[in-house]
Parts: structure tokens; sequence; C-alpha cells
């Protein structure tokens, strides 16, 4: 279990947080919600030991300190943060596989791993993907793995749902309930109030550095005022000056309405259902994107060859001519003489600055055995 007592974090003389209790249990999902700059994210920051700002106050795993550890040993203990940033240029499977590079995980990597794709299915056939090429959302599902594949006892996810299209963002909610099922606690700070609320056993509001509410999500998700704030209840007119009466001359119709038209669905219209549709689109653009006989895919590897081509052309003129305007004896870098300070009539002298001429280029050429030398 997660224990959190009297955390407080500052910037500077910026206070971020201000004596934070709370806890997790195994298999529990509790969500912070909070308004923007209210410090949420500090509070997971300073759990996992990565916050820049001073830190003070208890954080306890399982009947242990983190207090004075740092953030690797923190995960070593099995609190995993979960770090949008992913590393693009390499594979799906090696992104994953970094995430279990604690000892508490090492030896049992593959059978996380296997965990990890039960859990995401769809990053099976992704495994060889160089991860900057998957959408945001598939992105996210790697950066979620990674987390996982520390083993943890506890995860903490700072908005996972940002950025994320509607489908993804439930598909995402569906998988952090599976998570849970699997007896890991989950620490969520969350935007999304209703989809969160819906999946989390429990809710903290953070409101400006201060816990200020402690409740179950059924209690949280159901209270008006939370509605107000956080589900979206009333906020399109929260903001807006009170509507005004305008008195208007009744004003002629310019035409005459027809009979009201039977109302139909939009799946009524489109004969099938609209999730349906976007996941055949989006597995459509998938293919497309990875089907090593898409002509798209054949299309782009041609215009990044000509490209290539084209750098390579413009690298070799340019050393060529660097080649061609090289002095026949080694230049020398002497500074040119130092001018003499005008004299001023009405007051001391400018400064003088030194100008040093000639820059001068190196062209090095890399040989097969690898070494560099000199043109
Ligand atoms: P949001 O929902 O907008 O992400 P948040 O609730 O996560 O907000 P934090 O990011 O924790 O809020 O920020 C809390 C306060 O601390 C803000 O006023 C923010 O400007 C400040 N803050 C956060 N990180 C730093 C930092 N590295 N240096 C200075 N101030 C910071």
């Amino acid at each position: 279990m997660l224990d959190v007592r009297g955390l407080s974090a500052a910037y500077g003389q910026h206070p971020a947080l201000n004596e934070v209790s709370l806890s997790v249990r195994p298999g529990e999902i509790v969500v912070i919600l909070g308004a923007n700059g209210a410090g949420k994210s500090t509070l997971l920051r300073a759990i996992a030991g990565i916050c820049e700002g001073r830190v003070s106050g208890q954080v306890m795993l399982n009947g242990a300190s983190l207090t004075a550890l740092n953030s690797d040993q923190i995960v070593e203990q099995g609190v995993a943060p979960e770090g949008r940033a992913i590393f693009g240029d390499l594979t799906v499977k090696e992104n994953l596989l970094l995430g279990a590079y604690s000892a508490r995980a090492r030896a049992d990597e593959a059978q996380n791993l296997e965990r990890v794709l039960n859990l995401f299915p769809k990053l099976i056939e992704r495994q060889t993907q160089i991860a900057r090429t998957m959408s945001g959302g598939e992105q996210q599902m790697v950066a979620i793995g990674r987390a996982m594949m520390s083993a943890p006892d506890i995860l903490m996810l700072d908005e996972p749902s940002l950025g994320l299209s509607p489908l993804l963002c439930r598909e995402l909610f569906q998988n952090l309930a599976v998570v849970k099922d699997l007896g890991i606690g989950v620490l969520l700070v969350e935007q999304n109030a209703k989809q969160s609320l819906a999946i989390a056993d429990r809710g903290y509001l953070l409101e400006n550095t201060r816990i200020t509410r402690e409740d179950s999500a059924a209690q949280l998700r159901s209270d008006p005022s939370v509605q107000k704030a956080f589900l979206g209840a009333n906020n399109t007119t929260r903001n807006q000056p009170p509507p005004q009466t305008i008195e208007t001359q009744p004003v002629e119709p310019r035409f005459t309405p027809g009979p009201a038209l039977p109302r139909r669905s939009a799946e009524q219209l489109i004969g099938g259902s609209i999730e349906d549709l976007i996941s055949s689109a989006s597995e459509a653009s998938t293919r497309a994107l990875t089907s090593p006989s898409s002509s798209s895919v054949k299309q782009a590897e041609k215009v990044a060859q000509s490209r290539l081509e084209s750098v390579l052309k413009d690298i070799e003129s340019a050393a060529a001519t660097a080649r061609r305007q090289r002095p026949s004896s080694r230049p020398t870098y002497a500074a040119s003489p130092s001018p003499q300070p005008v004299p001023h009539e009405d007051g001391p002298p400018p400064p003088v600055v030194e100008i040093y001429k000639r820059p001068h280029v190196e062209v090095f050429r890399r040989r097969p055995s690898g070494q560099f030398e000199r043109e």
C-alpha cells in the first residue's frame, strides 16, 4: 500500500503542494482531480522522487519509507511513474524491455512482457515497429506497457488520456481496469473526470495545492458540486454574462417550414454502428502504414531516398569546393595586427576589438576502416 503523509513541495518561493496525505491500496484505482496548476503533477513527481522543487513529508510503500530514495530506487521498490516520452528510434519491444531494467523485474522479464502484451494485444504484432511511427494512442500504450514492465505494486499515471481520441480513451480506461484486476494499485491524475471516476474506487480533490476532499468515486460522481467543477455540468455557462433580453419587432417569416421529417440517428443513416466504422477506418489506415506492399509506403520511401541522394550530392560538392580552395600550405591563425586606437577629441578612445579573419574549414573523410582522415 502506498501511504503519503504531509507531502509538501515548493519551487523556490512558490508552494505547489501543501501537506498532502493520501493512500492507494493494492488493486485500487485512486483518481486525483484538480484544476490546472493545482499541483497534481507535482504530487506524482514528488512521490516518484523526480520533483525539481523542495520536497518534505513522508512517502511509504508497504511500510517502508521511500522518502530518502532516488527515483531508480523508488522504481526498484515498486512505484512506477509512467513517462510519456518513449524512445522513438527504438522498436516497441525494445521500449518495453527497457522498462524491465530494475532488478525486481529483470528475472521475470519474459513473463512481464507476456503480461503487457496480454494487456495491450495490439502491441503483439507491432513489436518490431519503430515506436515513433505509431499513433499517439499506440505510443501511450507503449509508455504504460513500459511502466508495467517494472512489475510495479503502484502505477502512477499523469493524464494518460491526453491527446487520445474518444475511442482510444475508452480503450485506455478499460485497460486500467484490467491493471487493477492484476492487483496493482493505480494513482491516476486525470482531466477526464467522467471516465476516470467511472473506473476509479476513490478520488481526492486537489485544490490550490491542498487536498480538500476524499471520497468514494461513486459519491464524487453524484455530487453536484463535483459535477459542476469537473464533469461539465453547467460548464458552458460558467463564465458567460447573463443572457440579455433584446426587444425586437416581429419579423415576417421568409419561408414556410415544410412538414417535419422523421428524426433518424446517425447510425440509422450510415446503416451501422459508428464505432465499427471508426475502428475499421483506423484498422485500414494502420494496414496502409504498416503493409510493406502499400503504395503509399513505397512512395514515401522513394521520396526519402531521393532526398538523401540530393543531400549526399550537396555534401560531396561542398567538400570538392573546399578542397579546390584550400591553400597549398596550412593556414596560420595569426590575428590581424591590432589597429591603433584612433585619438578621440571628446573623451576616451573607443575600445579596440580585435577581429580574427580567415575562417578555416577542414574536411574529413571516413575510410572503410571507420577511421577519419583529414583530406
Ligand atoms: P496541470 O493540470 O495544468 O498540469 P497541475 O495540477 O499538474 O497542473 P503542477 O504541474 O503540479 O500543476 O504545477 C503546480 C504549480 O507549480 C504551478 O503553479 C506550476 O507553475 C508550478 N510548477 C510546476 N513545475 C514547476 C517547475 N519545474 N518549476 C517552477 N514551478 C513549477
